[in-house]
């Protein structure tokens, strides 16, 4: 994994990793460390990414309320208030806006087997 910070192509891979579990990472041009989450809208933050992602989804594409979300992840173990998930949607609706505006304008890549090569 390319560095966060200098993006240079030599790192190592750290044993540990953080507290959910994600892969941490030391340049070895710049000395500084960081994880599979670092600089993206989803680092720092207390819970998975799946399921910040899973609780944006359900926010934006089938409008459930914050209280409603709040509840649902209770009864399967996530404690957070409805103002986290106001505070989640606040940070990454506009990313989502910008990823799905982005991916309109990517042309879509051939796959192997149409360019002569094994798939
Ligand atoms: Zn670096």
């Amino acid at each position: 994994m390319d560095c966060r910070h200098c993006g240079a192509a030599r790192t190592i891979e750290r044993l540990e990793c953080t507290e959910l579990g994600y892969r941490r990472f030391r340049c070895r041009e710049c000395g500084r460390e960081f994880n599979e989450r670092a600089g993206t809208p989803l680092n720092r933050l207390q819970y998975p990414s799946d399921v910040v992602c899973l609780v944006m989804v359900w926010r934006l594409r089938y409008k459930l309320s914050l209280r409603d979300l709040a509840e649902m992840f209770l009864e399967r173990g996530f404690i957070f208030t409805h103002e986290t998930v106001r505070l989640w949607e606040a940070t990454l609706a506009p990313h989502r806006r910008n990823a799905r505006r982005g991916a309109r304008l990517v042309r879509p890549v051939p796959s192997v087997a149409a360019l002569g090569g094994e798939p």
